[in-house]
């Protein structure tokens, strides 16, 4: 197989691979951007920082009535220790441990507020998880076309890789670079047909010496008014 024919071979395949991979990504950004999708995946993220906040908040709430149970037990049990004899004494530390009550009542009530809205953010998570799953499941129903359509791009295209694989190691390093840097330069075609004795790309006539030279020549042969390889079968 002649050079320029490899390079044809890879062009075509550069080609199919640099459409099969624009559309990829379009599709990608189709499935991804779904608006009902993004909104649901938002009340997610708020439900789980609202959750967050609601754990920190029972937290605090239960180690601060918690201490207090401590400095009260403490209290009680110095009073129903015996040690203390003293009336006065007896009188402050019941007045104490009426004051300590009262403020652990309200600390208790705090508690229980803060339990019942942890509870009520823990539900609320578990439903927008709920939610985000029933709409993921409902938008992949109706991208399912889409998604046929990504499926056979994606094996099209890794056996596009496969057969690019295939070509590159007869290509030289040079010849390879040359190819790429006029694919960059002429719009993605770096090779182009004869046919007719005409540059099928540019259509530019070529004199049937020339076109013969195409055919027959060892070198590549360039078109001389579009510069692009010619390739000849
Ligand atoms: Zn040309």
């Amino acid at each position: 197989m002649s050079l320029a024919l490899q390079l044809y071979r890879l062009q075509q395949i550069d080609s199919r691979l640099n459409q099969v991979t624009t559309r990829l990504s379009a599709i990608q950004a189709l499935l991804e951007n779904n608006a009902e999708l993004q909104a649901a995946r938002q009340i997610l993220e708020s439900a789980r920082t609202e959750q967050h906040e609601a754990e920190k908040v029972l937290k605090t709430a239960e180690y601060t009535a918690n201490s207090q149970r401590v400095k009260l037990e403490q209290v009680e049990s110095s009073l129903y220790s015996g040690k203390i004899q003293n009336p006065k004494e007896l009188q402050d530390l019941q007045n104490e441990i009426a004051a300590l009550k009262r403020h652990l009542a309200i600390l208790e009530d705090n508690q229980l507020e803060a339990m019942l809205a942890a509870e009520a953010a823990n539900a609320k998570l578990a439903e927008a998880q709920e939610d985000l799953q029933v709409t993921h499941g409902k938008v992949i129903g109706e991208n399912a076309a889409l998604q046929t359509e990504q499926n056979s791009l994606q094996k099209e295209s890794d056996n596009l890789n496969a057969q690019r694989l295939a070509v590159l190691p007869v290509i030289s390093a040079d010849v390879l670079e040359l190819y790429d840097s006029l694919r960059q330069k002429r719009s993605g075609m770096a090779v182009s047909q004869v046919i007719e004795n005409s540059c099928d790309t540019c259509g530019s006539s070529l004199t049937p010496g020339y076109a013969q030279s195409v055919r027959t020549s060892a070198q590549l042969v360039h078109c001389p008014m579009c510069g692009r390889i010619l390739y000849s079968n």
